[in-house]
């Protein structure tokens, strides 16, 4: 892919041009979630400005056109994660409402005492907790799929646990802390020859990688729109056509129904079904709009840029003496947790705020891993194609001054 115009690229998100307690701003909390490009916020901003209207409801003008720049969201999204067909995208808020609709309408239904769900250590609290909510209801159990020191999961591992108990087994496609890309076909596969399904979060996937849920042959994937430069409130599950017509719906209301007697109701076809009540409309207006600013700058040239940046930042972070990074698996995206010794994380974020520099610290959503590296906290930069090799000299630069303050 040819190399991108970064400044061309960086004048397209308006945020990165402020400042920051007097200096300028280096965003390296990406995973947390992206800033979002021109395009995207013009789309909004146009949508309330020309065509506000509910969607699916009304035969005027405006309503007709907020459906249509609406609707056209799914077709993109389904293109995106190359789905079979448009009607096994189900709008959400984001991944963990995409979650907890998979938990509450296909998992527990299908629980009984002595059942499992499989996880591994690695997931993010949106793809533990509702499982263990649903589990706790049922008298089912969570088993945890072990990973290596260097933050890969253990296939053989995974393998062996996927016996007759298991009754959903749930995946994260990239790891928010690690960085680490998991091999979701391979994983598919083994689940598969099973009968066992297999649900793939795909939040952090979705910024980095191409996605083709045809290719992993998962079951159901789950994406937020926020991490991939859309507006925060959307996302997105994709499932396979059989489960989203076995599954009940999960919240009931408008705009799920086809008819509505107080003997009883019936439903729409999916994906209505599971979209009860008024959405997002602008939010998804927006998403659609950030699926073609990707297209438009090509997500080949993003991971090739990504990939230099991660080798730059790699390099340049090992050179901080007393410097641990967490997770070194040979797969992975620009994601990268460290430690330093002697420095606690919340305290040298505080300090790097105060430099302009925006990194996370803390658990990052992920407890259970945060154990397995016997860790409260983490820092953690994340990185976007719109990052430069600048502002990783700048944060490598800031953190050697200010541990000065905290020796
Ligand atoms: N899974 C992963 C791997 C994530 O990184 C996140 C967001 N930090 C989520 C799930 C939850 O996404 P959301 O908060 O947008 O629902």
């Amino acid at each position: 892919a040819p190399a991108l115009d970064i400044d061309r690229i960086r004048a397209d998100f308006p945020v990165l041009a402020r400042s920051v307690h007097g200096k300028p701003l280096v965003y390296l909390d990406n995973a947390n979630t992206s800033q979002k490009p021109l395009a995207v916020i013009e789309a909004t901003d146009h949508f309330y400005r020309t065509s506000n209207a509910n969607v699916a409801r009304a035969v005027h003008a405006l309503g007709a056109e907020a459906t249509d720049a609406y609707e056209a969201t799914r077709d993109k999204l389904a293109r995106f994660v190359n789905a079979p067909s448009r009607d096994e995208i189900i709008f959400t808020s984001g991944t963990t409402q995409a979650t907890n609709l998979v938990a509450y309408s296909f998992a527990l239904p299908r629980l009984v005492p002595g059942d499992t769900i499989l996880v591994t250590q690695m997931e993010h609290h949106a793809n533990i907790v509702p499982w263990q909510l649903v589990c706790a209801r049922a008298g089912a159990k969570l088993k945890v799929a072990p990973i290596s020191q260097s933050g890969e999961l253990l296939v053989d591992r995974f393998v062996e646990l996927l016996t007759a108990d298991v009754k959903l087994a749930c995946v994260t496609h990239v790891s928010n802390v690690l960085g680490t890309i998991n091999p979701i076909a391979r994983l598919a596969r083994e689940c598969r020859r099973r009968g066992i399904p297999l649900l793939v979060d795909g939040s952090q996937a979705a910024p980095h990688l191409p996605i083709d849920v045809r290719a992993l042959g998962c079951d159901f994937y789950a994406l937020t729109g926020h991490k991939m430069f859309g507006p925060t409130g959307t996302g997105m599950l994709w499932a396979r056509r059989e489960h989203l017509e076995a599954m009940p719906p999960f919240f009931g209301g408008g705009e799920m129904i086809r008819e509505v007697r107080f003997e009883g109701t019936t439903f729409a076809d999916p994906p209505h079904k599971f979209e009860a009540g008024t959405p997002n409309v602008a939010g998804f207006v927006g998403l659609g709009a950030a699926i073609d600013y990707m297209d438009s700058v090509g997500l080949a040239a993003m991971a090739a840029r990504e990939k230099a940046l991660l080798e730059h930042a790699n390099t340049a972070l090992r050179s901080v003496p007393g410097l641990r990074v967490i997770g070194e698996a040979a797969d992975k995206v620009a994601v990268i947790s460290f430690l330093i010794d002697g420095v606690h994380a919340h305290d040298l974020a505080t300090l790097l705020d105060l430099e302009g520099i925006a990194v996370r610290s803390g658990h990052h959503c992920a407890h259970p891993l945060m154990q397995f590296y016997g860790v409260a906290a983490t820092l953690r930069a994340s990185l976007a194609f719109y990052n430069t090799h600048d502002e990783i000299d700048a944060l490598v630069a800031a953190i050697g001054r200010v541990r000065k303050l905290l020796a």
